[in-house]
């Protein structure tokens, strides 16, 4: 019996990249107790709502979550499960590894990890409008909320993660020059924590601004990057970017209580049911999830059999330029196994 895992297959192109994520996991060995849930529109159309009670309750059961991606309706409709997630769990970090996988690309060895706080900054939902005479909406405030404990849980998981992950660098994104209060703090905790790990790990830090050209210029200067919520959103597809955007890019959303892996990309509706999506995105998350719960040994194994078989250039899906089927893709990942 394998660790007790959620498994939300999700819509759209979701369910046939899971069943090649789990074909691949089976053949490297990694035994997991999947407990199947819907969310999102496969929600709506199994239990009438796209948040089920019951995929909530294996989540706080399971701790952990395989999640394929999920349908949000643009405008009126539900509003979006992920964002709804990370605020059930307090999914307070949110990571998200590049390398360039693929070769002949626009730059080489890039291998960055982005750690961006999921929980608070602008996006901690503090707005409203302010009244002006007869203007009911005559202007509107949006608070970037940082507190210490939110910075600290973040930038100490960053650490954590790197010195976990044998990295070399954490580099702190900020723009404290600017936003004194709220960016400051962010800054000095960061500061304040790099000095229990000196001896152990390099810290720097870098204006957002200033990052987000040198990251384009020089990405290879960079090793992981810890930054608040708006400035790591933007940086982080910056850095899917770099390395041929976001058909091979895993996240992970890291809670104290659970811990979610998934694509980064969407439900792709218009190649759904064709049987022709790139798996690589989720199985490279279940790879995070690996790592996570410790088994660095499969994960290495799973992530070694993707990254060859797509550097051998055989059987690639569309999206990379190739015409092989999901299916032959993931049984060429299964063959490279070893
Ligand atoms: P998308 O990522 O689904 O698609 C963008 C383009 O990339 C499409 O051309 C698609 O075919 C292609 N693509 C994406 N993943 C691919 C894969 N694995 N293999 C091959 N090609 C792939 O983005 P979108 O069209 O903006 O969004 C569609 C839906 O997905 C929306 O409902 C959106 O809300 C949802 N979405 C969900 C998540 C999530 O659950 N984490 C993330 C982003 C978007």
């Amino acid at each position: 019996m394998g660790t007790a895992c959620t498994l939300i297959p999700g819509d759209g192109i979701g369910p046939d990249i899971t069943e090649a994520t789990l074909a691949i996991l089976e053949a490297a060995g990694a035994t997991f107790d999947w407990d199947r849930q819907v969310a999102g529109a496969a929600g709506v159309q199994e239990k009438g709502t796209p948040m089920p009670d019951e995929t909530l309750a294996s989540i706080r059961r399971t701790r952990l979550a395989l999640k394929g991606p999920l349908e949000t309706p643009v405008g009126d409709g539900y509003r979006s499960v992920n964002v709804a997630l990370r605020q059930t769990f307090d999914l307070y970090a949110n990571v998200r590894p590049a390398r360039d996988i693929v070769p002949g690309g626009r730059y080489e060895g890039i291998d960055i990890v982005l750690i961006r706080e999921n929980t608070e900054g602008l996006y901690a939902g503090l707005e409203h409008y302010i009244r002006v005479g007869d203007d009911p909406q005559a202007a509107a405030e949006s608070i970037a909320l940082v507190t210490r404990v939110g910075s600290e849980r973040v930038i100490r998981y960053a650490f954590d993660y790197a010195v976990r992950h044998g990295r070399q660098k954490v580099t702190l994104v900020h723009k404290a020059n600017i936003l004194k209060f709220s960016q400051g703090l962010f800054r000095s905790t960061g500061q304040k924590i790099a000095k229990e790990y000196e001896g152990k790990l390099a810290f720097d830090e870098r204006i957002i601004d200033a990052a987000a050209m040198q990251l384009v210029i020089d990405p290879n200067r960079f090793d992981v990057i810890v930054t608040t919520n708006l400035f790591g959103d933007i940086l982080s597809d910056l850095v899917s970017g770099l390395v041929g955007g976001l058909g091979l890019a895993p996240g992970a959303n890291i809670g104290r209580e659970a811990a979610i892996f998934e694509a980064v990309h969407g439900t792709a509706p218009d190649i759904a049911g064709q049987g022709i999506a790139n798996p690589s995105a989720l199985t490279l998350a279940a790879c995070l999830m690996l790592e996570h719960i410790g088994d660095r040994f499969r994960a290495d194994r799973v992530r070694r059999a993707v990254e060859s078989t797509i550097r051998g250039g055989k059987s690639l899906t569309r999206d990379l330029g190739g015409t092989a089927t999901t299916k032959e893709f993931t049984d060429a990942v299964i063959a490279h196994i070893t």
